[in-house]
């Protein structure tokens, strides 16, 4: 019949490497509208599963179910950390966002993440869009992000967390937040890097910038009288501050012996290619923003966003990013352990806490 039912039979999803402590996994399927999905609720100790529905054209349902996995288990740290009252989890809808993703597929998901009845959350992630979103909001109240409710796009709030981030990272190698005359590289100038560069610039730094897409290196040069550099050459450059702010992956065996920065602190979605890399930074007396402290300022206005535009409390919670991060760097150094240790140590805290009571 479908492809579920040949590559995933009950032990490969029972002993799957990600399965970890989920809570609940949810295979859907919808014939008349194409709908192939898995919703995974990790944990809903501190309240509903909040994350993203993210539309991918997966090779197979196995890495969609090892996607799910993983990013649901990251959101119930993400959230946890952040101080939000809500669980970790995420969908995956295996289809093209280009050819395959429709109203009608759109709307079908929606009535499937109401079946569970509020224990998830779901919102827009990769390949999905406010569009889509109002579409699932016609079949349920347990959703985020559409054009109705909210404060739009998350990528300003990401960027306010990155910048408060950035500046308890610079008081912490430095001794002082500020950032005047401080020389910093951001690797990539999108949505939340272009933001991160103009406030560095306001705070006085003094930019290096990259990215593939020219326009938007032509337009930091403009603005705030940037540097250029080649992207691959970002991580390289002498620079006080190291802000990686593209996709992911880019500390790695062969990067970190190369970075001249005393701080990295970015934006970027699983910096690190593999744990080894958190300590090879360590090792080398670099300071890591763990990516999902530094990069939580957009979830929290998902999470905390209400139709209206006061985003007072959604603004208190993503400065309060740069204090998370300044008590997780002290107990890194206190402990001897690397800061994106401390950050899951934290979490994994939180949790325990609420368990007990
Ligand atoms: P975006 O797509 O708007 O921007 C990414 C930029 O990186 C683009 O300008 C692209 O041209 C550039 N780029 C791609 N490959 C590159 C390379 N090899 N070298 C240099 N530049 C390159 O994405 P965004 O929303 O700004 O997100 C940036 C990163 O932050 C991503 O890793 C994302 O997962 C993460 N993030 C974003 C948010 C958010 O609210 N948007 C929240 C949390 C994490």
């Amino acid at each position: 019949m479908n492809a579920l039912h040949t590559s995933v039979h009950h032990s490969a999803v029972f002993d799957h490497p990600e399965m970890g402590e989920h809570e609940n996994i949810v295979f859907v399927q919808d014939k008349d509208t194409g709908l192939s999905a898995i919703i995974a609720v990790h944990d809903t100790t501190l309240g509903p599963a909040l994350g993203g529905c993210r539309v991918w054209p997966y090779k197979n349902p196995a890495d969609a179910l090892t996607d799910a996995l993983r990013l649901s288990r990251g959101m119930t740290y993400k959230n946890s950390l952040a101080g939000l009252d809500l669980g970790g989890g995420k969908a995956v809808i295996m289809a093209d966002p280009r050819k395959e993703k429709s109203i009608e597929l759109m709307e079908s998901f929606g009535r499937h993440v109401e079946r569970l009845s509020g224990t998830y959350i779901t919102a827009e992630d990769v390949g999905v869009s406010p569009n889509d979103m109002d579409a699932v909001a016609r079949h349920t109240d347990h959703v985020r992000g559409t054009s109705a409710t909210g404060l739009g796009d998350p990528s300003p709030y990401t960027a306010l967390g990155v910048f408060e981030g950035i500046k308890a990272s610079a008081k912490h190698v430095f001794g002082s937040h500020d950032l005047d005359g401080k020389t910093i590289s951001v690797q990539g100038l999108g949505h939340v890097g272009f933001d991160v560069a103009r406030q560095l610039h306001d705070a006085g730094a003094n930019l290096i910038v990259s990215d593939i897409h020219a326009p938007a290196v032509l337009q930091a040069i403009e603005e705030f009288r940037a540097i250029a550099v080649d992207p691959a050459e970002a991580h390289k450059v002498v620079a006080d501050i190291f802000v990686p702010c593209a996709l992911g992956a880019g500390l790695n065996a062969r990067t970190i012996p190369q970075i001249q920065a005393r701080i990295v602190a970015g934006a970027a979605n699983n910096q690190l290619q593999t744990p080894a890399d958190g300590a090879a930074l360590k090792k080398r007396g670099i300071l890591y923003a763990p990516d999902y402290a530094i990069n939580a300022g957009g979830v929290i206005s998902i999470a905390l966003a209400t139709p209206g535009d006061n985003d007072a409390l959604v603004r208190e919670k993503t400065q309060a990013i740069g204090d998370t991060l300044a008590a997780i760097y002290q107990r890194a150094d206190r402990e001897e352990i690397t800061p994106e240790r401390v950050a899951d140590t934290m979490a994994e805290e939180r949790l325990a806490r609420s368990r007990r009571v």
